[in-house]
């Protein structure tokens, strides 16, 4: 898994993982591309998931939220109802606890992937301008317009109409005109 790139992972039953599978591997994984990650785990008493957990808890660039099985309906009342009289006091809170699913989330998962999306659709609008740029460029036309050039203004090194060339330095027809380049 080294040497990978990531834009987002879940990390399941991260009370079983390695710590360092999160820190040596995981997340340098994730830092070139600004990834999320989730964790979702079964809590089983104070391991590296119950860690994060509290990490989790007093970060607020995390998100933490306790599923209970007696809220979500995992398993349905009447078979908790079932264990409880099956077992004892000590044994049913074992079990509750252990059906209990934590789900630790980064908060940044979401408004981190919207990001993403918003750079991804950017770095595309930019490249399909790019590849137009060229085809007029190769076309001998104004590189913003597509009107067709002179042979001097051809080979300029920007070639470009009488109304576009003063115009360089912005980025005509992206989202944000007074962006710079
Ligand atoms: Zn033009």
């Amino acid at each position: 898994m080294r040497g990978i790139y990531l834009d987002g992972i879940v990390l399941d039953e991260y009370a079983d993982m390695d710590p360092r599978v999160w820190s040596e591997i995981i997340r340098p994984a994730l830092a070139d591309r600004i990834g999320w990650a989730v964790f979702i785990g079964t809590p089983r008493g104070r391991n590296n998931f119950f860690e994060l957990w509290r990490r989790a808890q007093a970060d607020p660039t995390w998100f933490a939220m306790m599923l209970k099985a007696s809220e979500t309906g995992l398993i349905a009342a009447s078979e908790l109802a079932l264990a409880r009289t099956d077992l004892t006091e000590e044994e049913y809170a074992e079990v509750k606890a252990g059906e209990e699913r934590a789900m630790l989330m980064k908060q940044e998962a979401d408004s981190l992937a919207h990001e993403l999306a918003e750079l991804k659709r950017y770095e595309r609008e930019e490249a399909a301008q790019e590849i137009v740029r060229a085809q007029r460029r190769a076309a001998g036309e104004c590189e913003v317009c597509g009107t067709r050039l002179n042979l001097a203004r051809r080979f300029a090194h920007r070639p470009r109409c009488k109304a576009h060339r003063l115009s360089v330095g912005f980025l005509e027809g992206a989202s944000n005109p007074d962006r710079l380049v």
